[in-house]
């Protein structure tokens, strides 16, 4: 059967959509619904594309179009351009995927001189001059391609001369007048005019429906939302009532819920004597929908009563386009609505609360991403306020504070109960202190996956980079923005990190209505913790205020999928983290133990020093000490916050010379002070020596992880040491802690297994020491080099568990640096749609993806039963957590406010895996 070029609205349905487009797929489904939808028929997106690909319509379509618009001249009982009740009839637009506003619509054709004057005789002459007047203007835009600008001008004139604010108040001679200036603008600005053939009226307007798939705005929406080029669009032609007969008509758009608050009602916008876009045109304004209780009784029940039918049909959110003639409703338009993520949590926990759907499908209604943006606080902006400057959404959030553009000013204002916001050209290990101490960072260059966006992330603080119009200037103390104005040191800014925003001033902030209501009460077993039916905190405490009373909605909608996610779930979520608050946390918010504990992290701030003497000072045995003691402290605390749940730590990974002064920095020293003829302390140029024998052209590549064992493996043993003492030391109080150590940047089974041997030893001599008989810690390998992920087989016969580092292991499989990249040929990489998918934020599965499939079946082969898991920044991103849960891993491991984002997400994988279920209820 060859592929229909037409179908009416009486032979289609919602299964159609491909062909009919969405618009005009739904309109025939509601054609068989038996609501009162006014007739037509769809020309399908196969004529589109036939018409895309030659030129001009398809041979048969003339005729198909012929034959279709008399069936509607007998079912209507009119004629399309003629006599006293002439057929009028709609062209619209409509693809498979909606694309809001990219396409085109007309109105009214089938109108000419001759029948508007002719019908001006015999009914309300201002009604009839109303439609003429928008035919004139759709027409002329579309298909004449005129800009809008020109009507405009002519409408403005108009108005003038007849001391009116709206087309809504001319009267019929300034509607005639205003379609005279019209038709003579348009041919003055392109040479045609409106055809007084209604049958050229449709076909052209059909023609132009086809070619606006194609608009440069189409063809970037298209792009930006991946929906491919190849599909076309359905035109659909329908008979025209009409809304704009007079105070019992009216135009209206209406959801079947609230789609920003998701509340269970109706909710919706009305305009009276109003035909098509001026409801959502602003032109006029609307009145909420219960006022056409009022207005038009009727028409409001009936549409009610179509909305809960459209709802339990489509079992979603619907939305509805109306019109009401005479007091008489019409269903124009209905789909899917959109929504914010408040609304699809609360919606999708009520549908399932109604019956409508299964918890399983109210499970995969929201995503990671919407659940994201619930978890941060927002600015409430201001009306009129526009931002400083704009960059990249690096890490979301609202942090408002003091300016200051270095690290040691950050932390010592931070000390002093100042909220900061950081200022940096962009940000290197060393302005870690700082980044920790602000609330919100600002880097000039860099990407999302910079050094600034991965560190905000990671630690929770509000980020926004690559913001190219800002000059920070660190030595001033301040930051230009191209357009002249200055951020001094002390000024108040406001940084919104989902937005990617910067405000001058404080602007008031709106907490997350979700954010520290997640705890659950018992996070041993979040499988079986039935946190959704679990009272909210605030509300029996008689909190009034509305916003509070919906954040509570929220809050509860959002324990309830959580809730189903961790039933679901096939894969555990542990966290990243390395001091005992952000455990307990994150431990509170479903964390079930910690998947990464990076030793480095430990030894930040005053800290580094003591590395920094233990490398390059032969005698530092006390420095050595102190690291030990810190560490033991450090574990002690960590391990009784997760006390029961695995805590795995990882020995010292970051190549030293991170802890050590930068060379450049002591060479500029002295010679600065030789040049002074000041005196050179003695210290000064072996430190310089040293730090030069530590520099490496490629740190990334070098001296790192495991490496460091074969200089330095007193760094190692003190963590050993101090990780052994802190678990015997817990047992003893009778606790149950858990720890293990696992190895960095290995790539040869020959290094885990000096590695190993080497731990074990330590381990075993401490408890010795001790006099306590606990087995030594798990000792595992992470895989974050491809040799690794390639000689799994290897490994896994000494490793008890691997953990994947996905952030090494692409940078290592990709050869890309992603500190480096993403200032220069990442970024262009990405704009230029070279690499669509940044690897850094996303798993790229076709390669890195292979590598841990490999590593995970050679794994698997040689030790049944390995533990699994996954630590870096993609165990926290959606799409790359789907992919990993069908690896087959045992848990991913991110950062602690991505812990319920992760939750979420490995519920969501496995029923999307095994197919959800429609009719299975709870
Ligand atoms: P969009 O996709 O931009 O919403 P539509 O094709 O839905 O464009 O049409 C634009 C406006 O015209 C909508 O408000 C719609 O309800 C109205 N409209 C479309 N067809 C008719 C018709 N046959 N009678 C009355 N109003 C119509
Ligand atoms: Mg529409
Ligand atoms: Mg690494």
């Amino acid at each position: 059967m060859t592929t229909p070029l037409l179908v009416p609205f009486s032979h289609g349905e919602r299964g159609m959509a491909d062909l009919l487009g969405g618009k005009g797929a739904n309109l025939a489904e509601m054609t068989r619904l038996g609501l009162p939808v006014p007739h037509g028929f769809t020309i399908t997106t196969e004529a589109c594309r036939e018409y895309l690909r030659t030129g001009h319509r398809p041979e048969e379509l003339d005729g198909l179009v012929r034959g279709a618009v008399v069936a509607l001249e007998r079912s209507t009982g009119r004629t399309f351009g003629e006599g006293d009740q002439p057929l009028l009839v709609s062209v619209r637009s409509g693809a498979r995927f909606s694309m809001p506003g990219m396409m085109e619509t007309v109105l009214d054709v089938g109108l000419t001189d001759a029948l508007a004057e002719r019908l001006a005789q015999r009914q309300d002459p201002r009604f009839v001059w109303d439609c003429y007047r928008r035919l004139v203007e759709m027409y002329g835009r579309t298909v004449l391609g005129a800009p809008a600008t020109v009507f405009d001008t002519m409408r403005s004139e108009v108005l003038a001369a007849h001391d009116v604010a709206s087309a809504a108040e001319l009267d019929a001679t300034g509607l005639r007048a205003l379609v005279r200036r019209y038709r003579r603008a348009l041919v003055a600005e392109t040479g045609e005019d409106l055809p007084q053939d209604p049958w050229a009226q449709l076909t052209s307007s059909i023609d132009a429906v086809f070619s606006s798939w194609n608009s440069p705005r189409a063809r970037l929406y298209r792009s930006h939302e991946g929906i491919p080029d190849t599909l076309g669009t359905a035109v659909t032609v329908m008979q025209m009532v009409y809304g704009n007969t007079g105070p019992h008509s009216g135009s209206g758009v209406c959801f079947s819920r609230n789609p920003a608050t998701g509340d269970a009602a109706p909710y919706g916008d009305y305009l009276t004597d109003a035909q098509g876009e001026d409801v959502v045109n602003g032109s006029r304004a609307t009145v909420p929908l219960a006022r056409l209780a009022d207005l038009e009784p009727t028409a409001h029940r009936e549409l009610l009563s179509h909305l809960s039918t459209l709802e339990k049909h489509y079992r979603d959110l619907c939305d509805v386009e109306f019109t009401v003639e005479d007091s008489r409703l019409w269903m124009l338009q209905t789909r899917v609505g959109k929504r914010s993520p408040a609304a699809a949590f609360v919606m999708a926990a009520d549908m399932a609360e109604e019956g409508l759907i299964t918890e399983d499908e109210a499970l995969v209604r929201v995503d990671g991403n919407q659940l994201e943006s619930l978890l941060h606080a927002r600015f409430d902006v201001p009306e009129g306020t526009s931002p400083l400057v704009t960059g990249l959404p690096a890490s979301p959030g609202a942090g408002a504070g003091t300016a200051v553009f270095d690290s040691a000013t950050a932390v010592a204002r931070r000390a002093a109960g100042e909220d900061v916001v950081l200022f940096r050209t962009e940000t290197s290990a060393e302005d870690l202190p700082g980044i920790l101490a602000a609330i919100a960072v600002v880097t000039a260059r860099g990407g999302l996956a910079s050094h600034a966006a991965v560190v905000a992330r990671g630690f929770g603080r509000t980020c926004v980079t690559g913001v190219s119009d800002l000059v920070v200037d660190e030595d001033a103390r301040e930051a230009r923005t191209t357009s002249g104005q200055v951020v001094r040191e002390g000024d108040l800014v406001s940084v919104d990190g989902t937005a990617g925003a910067v405000y001058a001033g404080a602007l008031a902030v709106r907490p997350s209505p979700v954010a520290g209501g997640l705890p659950t009460s018992d996070t041993t077993s979040p499988a079986l913790s039935t946190t959704g039916t679990a009272p909210v905190g605030d509300e029996g405490a008689g909190t009034t205020s509305q916003a509070t009373t919906h954040d509570g909605v929220v809050l509860r909608a959002v324990r309830r999928l959580l809730a189903h996610a961790d039933q679901r779930a096939a894969v555990k979520v542990r966290v990243n983290a390395e001091t005992a608050p952000e455990a307990a946390e994150a431990r509170a918010a479903g964390a079930t133990g910690i998947g990464l504990c990076r030793t480095e992290h430990m030894l930040l701030g005053e800290r580094r020093e003591l590395v920094e003497r233990v490398v390059l000072d032969s005698h530092a045995d006390d420095a050595l000490a102190r690291i030990e003691a810190l560490a033991l402290d450090d574990f002690v605390d960590l391990l009784r916050a997760m006390d029961g749940l695995p805590v795995v730590v990882r020995l010292l990974d970051p190549p030293l010379h991170e802890f050590l002064p930068d060379p450049t920095d002591l060479a500029v020293e002295v010679a600065r002070l030789e040049a002074t003829g000041a005196v050179v302390p003695d210290a000064l140029p072996s430190r310089l020596e040293a730090t030069r024998r530590w520099a490496e052209a490629n740190p990334m590549l070098g001296l790192r992880g495991v490496r460091l064992l074969t200089v330095h493996p007193e760094l190692v043993d003190a963590h050993v040491r101090a990780l052994v003492t802190a678990a015997t030391r817990l047992a003893a109080e009778g606790l149950d802690p858990r720890p293990e150590v696992m190895v960095p940047l290995v790539s040869d089974v020959a290094e885990l297994a000096a590695a190993r041997e080497h731990i074990l030893e330590v381990a075993e001599q401490t408890s010795r020491d001790l006099g306590s008989d606990r087995p030594a810690p798990r000792v595992g390998v992470m895989i974050e080099l491809p040799r690794a992920a390639l000689t799994a087989d290897d490994l896994a016969g000494l490793a008890e568990f691997f953990s994947f580092g996905t952030n090494d292991l692409t940078q290592t499989t990709w050869g890309m640096s992603r500190d480096d990249a993403q200032a220069s040929f990442l970024t262009s990489y990405a704009t230029s749609g070279l690499l669509p998918e940044d690897p850094f934020v996303t798993l790229d599965q076709r390669g890195v993806g292979e590598l841990v499939r490999i590593a995970v079946d050679r794994g698997r082969a040689a030790r049944p039963g390995l533990e699994l898991g996954v630590c870096g920044e993609h165990a926290g991103d959606p799409a790359s957590i789907r992919f990993l849960t069908g690896c087959g891993v045992d848990y991913v491991s991110c950062s602690p406010p991505r812990v319920p984002v992760a939750r979420l997400e490995v519920g969501r994988a496995t029923v999307l895996q095994e197919g959800v279920s429609a009719s299975d209820s709870r």
